[in-house]
Formats: C-alpha cells, sequence, structure tokens
C-alpha cells in the first residue's frame, strides 16, 4: 500500500490534473459508470467534531474508497492545525486489498475549485468576461484560481458579507493581473459567471441580482438548511448538478424543490453535458446553475492522480499491510 503524506500533496497535484480527473469522474457518474455509495455524518459527541465517510467505485476508472473525516471547530485555537481534516482510502477493486492512504485537505479544496472549473468550461459563454464572487473565505480563493483559467476573463469582482475578506480574493486577481472591483449584490448583474462560497444558511443572491446569460456556480452548499441563492434563482436557470439526489438533499436545489418551483426531473447532471447526451448551454441569455455540492467520487478521483504522480516522483511511501 501507497502512502501520501498530507505535506507532500502541494508539491505533486496541479490544478491541470485535478481538473482532469473531476471532470473524467463526472462523465463516468453521468454514464452510469461510476457511482457515489450513501454518505454518513455524524456528531460524534466529542471535541465538537462532525465526521463522516463518503465513498464510491467508478467502474472506468477503476477506482474504489472512500474519504473519511469531517470537522473538527476548536483545532485551530487548540492545537493549531486546520479544522477540516480529512484522508483518503483507496483500495484495490479486484482484491480489496488496500492501495493507498492519501492525506485529504488540499485535495479537498483543489477537487472543489476544479468542480465549478469544470462546469465553467462546459457552460459559460464563451465571451465571458466578468467573473463575479459571492463569498472570500478558504474556499473562494482556489474556486476563483481555477476559474481564471477557463474563460479570457477581464475583470473580477466580488460581494461578501465579511467585506474585510474582499483582499482575499482581490490578491488571487491581482496575481492574475485583473483589476478587481468590490460591489454591492445589484452590481454583480455585471458578472457573465459567479461563483458563491460560503457558509450561508440564507440566500445573499436574488433572482434579480443575475443577468440573462450568466453561468453560476453555487458551492457553498453542502448540508440541509445551507442556501446561498433565491430558490426564484433555480427555476429562472437551467439547473446542473454534479449529483442529483445530494443537490435535492443537502445542496442548492434542496430549497428550489421543496418550494415545488423546479421538480428533480429538471435537474442535468453535469456530466451529461461533458458526455454530448444534453446540449448544456443552448442560447446566450440562457441562465445556467451549477449546483456542486461534492461527492466522494471526486476526492477518489483527485487522489488517486496524486498517488500516481508521487509513485511516478518517487514520493510515495510503500509499506506492508
Ligand atoms: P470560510 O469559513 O473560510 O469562509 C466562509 C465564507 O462564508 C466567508 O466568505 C464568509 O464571509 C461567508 N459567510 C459566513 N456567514 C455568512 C452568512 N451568514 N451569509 C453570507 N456569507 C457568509 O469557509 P470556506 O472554507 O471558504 O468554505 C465555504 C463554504 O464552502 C462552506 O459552507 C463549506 O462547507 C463549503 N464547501 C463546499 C464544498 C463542496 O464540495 N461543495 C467543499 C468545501 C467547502
Amino acid at each position: 500500500m501507497w502512502i501520501v503524506p498530507e505535506r507532500e500533496i502541494a508539491g505533486l497535484m496541479t490544478r491541470e490534473a485535478a481538473f482532469g480527473a473531476v471532470e473524467k469522474v463526472f462523465a463516468a457518474m453521468a454514464a452510469g459508470d461510476a457511482y457515489n455509495f450513501p454518505v454518513v455524518r455524524e456528531a460524534i459527541g466529542h471535541a465538537d467534531a462532525l465526521y463522516g465517510f463518503k465513498g464510491g467505485f467508478d467502474r472506468a476508472g477503476q477506482v474504489l474508497g472512500l474519504k473519511a473525516g469531517g470537522y473538527w471547530p476548536n483545532n485551530l485555537a487548540t492545537h493549531k492545525i486546520i479544522n477540516h481534516q480529512s484522508t483518503v482510502f483507496l483500495f484495490d477493486p479486484d482484491t480489496g486489498r488496500p492501495a493507498a492512504m492519501v492525506g485529504g485537505n488540499l485535495l479537498t479544496a483543489l477537487r472543489t475549485a476544479a468542480a465549478s472549473s469544470v462546469s465553467i468550461r462546459h457552460l459559460a459563454r464563451k465571451d465571458a468576461k466578468v467573473i463575479g464572487m459571492v463569498g472570500a473565505g478558504h474556499q473562494a480563493t482556489f474556486q476563483l484560481r481555477a476559474a481564471l483559467e477557463q474563460r479570457a476573463f477581464e475583470k473580477v469582482i466580488g460581494w461578501n458579507l465579511h467585506p474585510e475578506m474582499l483582499p482575499n480574493i482581490e490578491k488571487v486577481a491581482a496575481e492574475a493581473g485583473l483589476p478587481f472591483e468590490a460591489v454591492s449584490l445589484d452590481g454583480l448583474r455585471a458578472a457573465d459567471v459567479i461563483i458563491t462560497i460560503t457558509s450561508s444558511f440564507a440566500p445573499s443572491l436574488m433572482a434579480d441580482h443575475v443577468s440573462p446569460g450568466t453561468h453560476l456556480a453555487c458551492m457553498g452548499t453542502d448540508t440541509k438548511g445551507k442556501q446561498e441563492v433565491e430558490a426564484a434563482l433555480l427555476a429562472r436557470a437551467t439547473v446542473f448538478a454534479d449529483e442529483i439526489a445530494q443537490s435535492v438533499g443537502i445542496g442548492e436545489a434542496q430549497h428550489a424543490v421543496a418550494q415545488g418551483l423546479i421538480a428533480e426531473a429538471d435537474i442535468v447532471e453535469l456530466g451529461a453535458a461533458i458526455n454530448g447526451t444534453h446540449p448544456g448551454r443552448v442560447s446566450d441569455d440562457q441562465i445556467t446553475l451549477f449546483d456542486g455540492t461534492g461527492v466522494g467520487l471526486q476526492d477518489l478521483a483527485v487522489a488517486s492522480a496524486v498517488v500516481q504522480l508521487a509513485i511516478d516522483k518517487g514520493i510515495a511511501i510503500e509499506v506492508d499491510v
């Protein structure tokens, strides 16, 4: 079995490799060649932690395994380590033997960024020039960096409930040589692509803050009760998801479906647009919205890619089990 420690991931995994792995596994999911197992998430009654497992099997890529981990809210203050902690375990699908153990913290950020990036590649207008950010926390910087590679963007605009955090994304824009403007929610009408990545439980972005032709990647809502955008926006949009069951259960679509504004059958797997079995965007004034809830197969895909990179570079540690 191979071990790839967390400390090695930054030097191994590229945004390009994460993009390729996530795009491929979304396509395999839509083709019926890969599926996620039911998610387990438990408040364990110790250290205020939420702990769980996200697993799956990608028959096309021959990747089997799970990500174990969760959220320890006191880690930073008490142990000086980040609150989100996860590890990916891969198994040989032919024998069930353990194949790899991989640090999952940075990989989670990269696979989440890759997901919105894949949605932009396949659904945003080709002439998109302005990208708008709702959210400016840890994950926002990853989402923006990956998104900027997908179109010839000329400007970044952003809104955040806590404006003092906006310099986080301004820095990413500056790295890419792009101007940044802090805007009101109304100002987001200037955006051709919008990424929402907040931990909000009430909508910030309303349907009339979004112009026709916009592509949205809604990435923050990954739990029951969370919500970033007005449910009416989903009724105005063609809605895509990484996994439809998760989108309806814990994603942004949970609210629009519960309110009867859209039906589960209206949601399209992003993989169908990748595979060409769904046309994706069909007009320049259509609003497309990707509900990215984060699936286990994304974690397995990037972990599998990084194990190969680590073996090729002689960095992976081999142990007998
Ligand atoms: P963070 O704590 O670094 O940032 C939180 C962001 O949410 C900040 O921009 C903050 O200003 C904003 N925010 C907080 N409360 C808000 C409110 N009430 N209304 C509007 N905005 C508010 O967190 P992060 O690591 O950047 O993660 C952001 C979200 O993304 C979390 O909800 C996390 O669970 C989710 N996430 C989703 C996936 C996925 O695959 N879909 C993966 C990783 C993280």
